[in-house]
């Protein structure tokens, strides 16, 4: 059984219709391999409109927490997420003309969009590629400064290494 949502992202848009709900992050399978932990969900907002132009968007709104895990200390990093985006259709009267130069985000029309897949995309853009905790609240953080401040007890460890 798919709980998935479909929508016709053009009629969506030019019907100006809006759609609010929540997605389990454990079924997002890209976003979830990146995490410490699979539990809660995500809440999103999908509206559709069009701009001063009548070119037809979706303004996709993500609210949530993910728990990250920290490159440094392999410890669970929670990370909020509040995302807000804009994202112009592209079908072939606006494929090229202007997305690039306005510096707009952009996705192909779909009449088969799966909202989900637009969420998870959108939290992986946001995402930071190597999340680490912050200085003083990451577990690896103090063992590393014991060993910078010995720099001689590591060279005699290694010293060791190379008698035995
Ligand atoms: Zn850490």
């Amino acid at each position: 059984m798919s709980a998935r949502v479909i929508i016709d992202s053009l009629e969506f848009a030019l019907n100006g219709k809006e759609l609010r709900g929540e997605v389990p992050i454990g079924m997002l399978d890209r976003l979830s391999g990146e995490l410490f932990d699979r539990g809660g969900n995500l809440q999103y907002s999908l509206y559709g409109q069009t701009d001063q132009r009548q070119r037809p968007q979706l303004r996709l709104e993500v609210r949530g927490e993910v728990l990250l895990q920290c490159q440094r200390c392999l410890g669970s990093l929670p990370c909020p997420i509040e995302l807000v985006t804009q994202l112009l259709l592209l079908d072939e009267k606006t494929s090229d003309v202007d997305a690039g130069v306005e510096d707009l985000d952009a996705i192909p029309v779909n009449a088969e969009l799966d909202v989900w897949s637009l969420v998870e995309d959108e939290v992986l853009l946001a995402q930071q590629i190597a999340p680490r905790h912050m200085e003083g609240q990451c577990e690896a953080a103090s063992k590393l400064k014991d060993d910078a401040a010995s720099p001689f007890a590591a060279l005699a460890g290694l010293k060791d290494k190379q008698l035995n």
